[in-house]
């Protein structure tokens, strides 16, 4: 098995779903008491939600990048960024080390494609749903990607770093995506992007109207099939 290594911390509350799902899928791949083999650099995500607001990503980049070699000095054989939205800093990081970086954006294009998705309804963070380093990974695998609009990504944002974030998960808010997810549904979607690694921790996959991806877990996935392969 390979070692994984994990720059986490984007939230914390998602880096747990991290260290708990690749637990979980190695188990149940190689059974009894085997458990992943990883190294996790958990950054402190204050300063770095700072930069992103500021639209810092040379900073952030650098920030990543130092984590990355960290890793691999600490015997890392894999790249994961635990976050959609610094993959915006995914070319640093992997510029930065020998060892690839596992894309959440090609983990997540394979798990729509599987589900048969074309045309996918992509929730996330402002900086995910409107910049084009993540549309456009996605674009380049055949999918077509539809997003709320100005004021729903504005909601969806604050919800994502004022609660989920935060460890927050409410009932309001949950009415809100899913409001969102039924807009989405009407405009043509056929499946839907939990772009964002907090997501799941406010609404389950299986419960939704349309194909899911909660892209925590599929890039989960996708490191256990290269740790294990
Ligand atoms: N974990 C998040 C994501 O998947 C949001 C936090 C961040 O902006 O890094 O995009």
């Amino acid at each position: 098995m390979k070692t994984l290594g994990l720059i986490g911390g984007m939230s914390a509350e998602s880096t747990s779903v991290y260290y708990q799902t690749l637990n979980r899928l190695v188990r149940e791949r190689l059974g009894g008491l085997h458990s992943a083999k990883l190294v996790l650099w958990s950054l402190d995500f204050a300063p770095i939600a700072e930069l992103q607001a500021q639209d810092d990503w040379e900073a952030t980049g650098v920030e990543l990048a130092a984590a990355a070699r960290a890793l691999e000095a600490a015997g890392a054989q894999a790249m994961l960024i635990c976050a959609n939205t610094m993959h915006l800093n995914a070319p640093e990081v992997q510029a930065a080390v020998a060892a690839p970086l596992i894309h959440i954006g090609d983990a997540t294009a394979n798990a729509l494609k599987a589900q048969g998705v074309k045309r996918a309804l992509l929730l996330g963070t402002r900086f995910t749903m409107e910049k084009a380093f993540y549309r456009e990974r996605l674009e380049a695998a055949g999918l077509a990607v539809l997003t709320p609009d100005a004021a729903e990504r504005e909601r969806l944002h604050a919800i994502i770093f004022d609660e989920l974030c935060q460890g927050v998960s409410s009932e309001p808010s949950r009415a809100v995506v899913l409001a969102m997810i039924e807009q989405g549904r009407k405009a043509g979607a056929d499946g839907i992007i939990f772009g964002c690694t907090e997501i799941g921790l406010l609404l389950n996959p299986a419960d939704m109207p349309l194909p899911t991806v909660d892209t925590a877990i599929a890039h989960c996935e996708a490191a256990i099939d290269f740790a294990l392969g």
